[in-house]
């Protein structure tokens, strides 16, 4: 009851509210919520499913909501069955501890639909939504070769409702507050507040709750953020040279990863280190994703030792790589990497320079994790 109790709403209702907020997905895509649930049929749907799986290394909000407010995310989606007249609700999630907090959580209420627990894997591509989905039906967890909605064809290829842990957070709170008291912060927009994960070469590493629209340079202050190149969105993000009068909202704080590089690390090791980690992470059945993602881990390394060929070629398969996956780690990865060439330029001149830029690559990214 911390919260206070979960008002029972139709599906029109939520509907209407997410459209009142400009209410948008917190995992990533941002894709707005209305939207998802007006191409949900009205004669109901075969599952609700809360992806709690938070695949990107950088990210520990849903983490956190899962082991602090198990009972706020269970309100929503318990509700959102109901209302779209769904059997099972499912609570996918890969960290044991914030399984834990949600079976736990589960014994101390009493909710009238089948509710289960799902383990996901750890693997980047793996917390997709129809990464997700295929897990939850016992197949391997990556995304198919086909783009299809899971509005569409989701749990048991039938129409689900599937959003991000801090969508459901979200969804609790405005139908609690309504349109009118939800939008008492935050931008005209998409008001309300915002989840971050602050990370990197801050003094304050941490997950802080935000208005939607904060400036970012007030977050960086609060955070204690060393001077440096930030990377906005995680690692399939962007970075950003200049922060000035920049402000965090969707669709680019959607992830609601903020990282200060700092000016102790290398900056262009650090971002190879990534790209290495995301090849990896692959799931092996798009050419343009296994091959071209590989070809950008060597262009980086060349570039690191000072190979200009490396860069030439790393700007040629950046332009290759987009739009031609299954899923959009290509893309993503191919965000973080071309924006990194264009932010670092001064430590890629060193590097060019075959004098290297004299720092260590201290992880501050975490891309060995
Ligand atoms: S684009 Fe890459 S990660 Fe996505 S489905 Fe294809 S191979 Fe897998």
């Amino acid at each position: 009851m911390t919260h206070g109790s979960q008002p029972k709403l139709t599906r029109d209702d939520y509907t209407k509210l997410a459209e009142a907020v400009g209410l948008r997905g917190r995992g990533g895509a941002a894709f707005p919520v209305a939207l998802k649930l007006q191409d949900l049929p009205a004669r109901g749907v075969e599952a609700v499913v809360v992806n709690g799986s938070e695949s990107e290394p950088l990210s520990r909000k849903d983490r956190l909501l899962l082991t602090r407010s198990p009972h706020l995310i269970l309100d929503a989606a318990v509700d959102l069955a109901r209302a779209l007249r769904a059997p099972h609700v499912l609570i996918a999630v890969h960290d044991p501890a914030a399984a834990t907090s949600v079976r736990e959580a589960l014994v101390e209420r009493d909710d009238r639909v089948a509710i289960e627990v799902r383990n996901t894997p750890g693997r980047f591509v793996a917390g997709e939504a129809r990464a997700v989905l295929s897990g939850l039906q016992g197949g391997t967890a990556v995304p198919p070769g086909r783009r299809v909605l899971p509005t569409r064809k989701g749990y048991h290829q039938r129409p689900t409702f599937l959003s991000n842990v801090e969508t459901f957070a979200q969804l609790a709170v405005l139908a609690r507050l309504g349109s009118r008291g939800f939008s008492s912060t935050g931008l005209i927009s998409e008001p309300g507040t915002q989840l971050l994960t602050i990370d990197g070469a801050v003094r304050r590493p941490g997950v802080i709750e935000t208005p939607t629209g904060v400036p970012l340079d007030t977050v960086l202050q609060y955070a204690g953020a060393e001077a440096g190149p930030v990377l906005l969105g995680g690692y399939h993000g962007r970075w950003l040279s200049e922060t000035d009068g920049l402000t965090l909202q969707r669709p680019e704080a959607s992830a609601g990863i903020v990282v200060a590089l700092g000016s102790r690390t290398c900056p262009l090791g650090e971002v190879t280190q990534v790209a290495q980690w995301l090849a990896s992470q692959s799931a092996g059945q798009c050419g343009p994703c296994v091959f071209g993602l590989a070809a950008l881990v060597d262009d980086f390394a060349r570039l690191t030792v000072g190979d200009p060929q490396g860069w030439h070629d790393a700007r040629r398969h950046l332009g290759l790589v987009p739009g031609r996956g299954a899923c959009a780690h290509p893309d993503g990865t191919a965000r973080f990497l071309m924006s990194a060439l264009e932010v670092l330029d001064d430590d890629i001149h060193r590097h060019l320079s075959g004098q290297g830029c004299g720092r260590p690559v201290l992880g501050v990214l975490g891309g060995t994790r």
